[in-house]
């Protein structure tokens, strides 16, 4: 009797053994963990797939409009041949040169000069990038006009004079009148005119020298376009007292492209990114 028993008795055990292991084993591999592993591998790739997507559209919003190829392609030029001939600038390259109310252009200062269209001329060795962005900006549909490039110190004597004159029109004793015509008009010898890698760009339809030319769509493209080609808007809105100059939203000046990229993304102006290159 006991030995019968025990043999039922071991029989069951090792059955629900058996029926107890086949359950255990069954959800471990086919339910749960398999697909566990599946879904997170899948919103792995799907997170990793979002977020190459986003920093593709972060790229497209800070090149903005123009083509997807030719923006990357255009940085990938600027990067190689940038990186090729300067590891980092000093801020002594000839396109970095600073002109402002506190700087004025080195005695003797030269430069080779080149028409870019109707008369206007500007440094050789950056007119090609000048002519590339006001024929881009034309084939946008926009007509973006140069009313002044590179000026003589004799020629900006004459404006500054005349910027003076006004506000003696206007009652200012002849220091006020220096003082705030130097906001308006550079001081002879620390205009960027008189270095021939400036240039004022209106749109065709508003050429007034005022805040308003902010809005025309030429500027906006402008604005938003000139670092490709190796120009900042010199004079922005939030940095006169540093430039030492009034808001211009017409004034554009070529710094090369790999520091016009820099000044246009993290929005500095000339000095201060002058400043943070020979501090290195
Ligand atoms: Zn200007």
């Amino acid at each position: 009797m006991k030995r019968k028993f025990l043999s039922k008795y071991i029989a069951l055990i090792i059955l629900c053994i058996m029926i107890l292991s086949s359950c255990a084993s069954r959800p471990a591999i086919s339910e749960s963990r398999v697909p566990e592993n599946t879904s997170s591998a899948l919103e792995n790739s799907e997170s990793s797939v979002q977020s190459s997507v986003i920093s593709a559209s972060e790229n497209e919003d800070s090149s903005s409009s123009e083509v997807d190829s030719s923006s990357s392609q255009v940085e990938t030029n600027e990067n190689s041949s940038e990186n090729t001939s300067t590891e980092e600038y000093t801020g002594d390259e000839w396109f970095l040169i600073l002109a402002n109310p506190w700087n004025k252009l080195p005695e003797g200062f030269q430069v080779k000069l080149t028409e870019i269209e109707y008369g206007y001329k500007f440094d050789e060795r950056a007119a090609e990038n000048i002519k590339q962005m006001l024929l881009d900006a034309r084939k946008e549909g926009l007509s973006p006009m140069i009313c002044s490039s590179y000026r003589s110190v004799k020629k900006q004597t004459e404006l500054f004079n005349n910027q003076i004159q006004k506000y003696l029109n206007l009652g200012y004793s002849r220091e006020d009148a220096e003082i705030n015509a130097a906001k308006w008009v550079a001081i002879p010898g620390t205009s960027e005119h008189n270095t021939g890698l400036a240039a004022d760009i209106v749109a065709v339809n508003y050429q007034l020298l005022d805040d308003s030319q902010e809005n025309t769509k030429e500027q906006k493209w402008l604005m938003e376009n000139c670092w490709k080609y190796g120009f900042i808007l010199r004079y922005p809105k939030d940095k006169e007292e540093i430039t030492g100059i009034h808001y211009e939203p017409w004034h554009y000046r070529y710094v090369g492209e790999k520091s016009a990229k820099e000044i246009f993304e993290r929005k500095l102006c000339l000095e201060e990114y002058l400043e943070e290159i020979k501090e290195k």
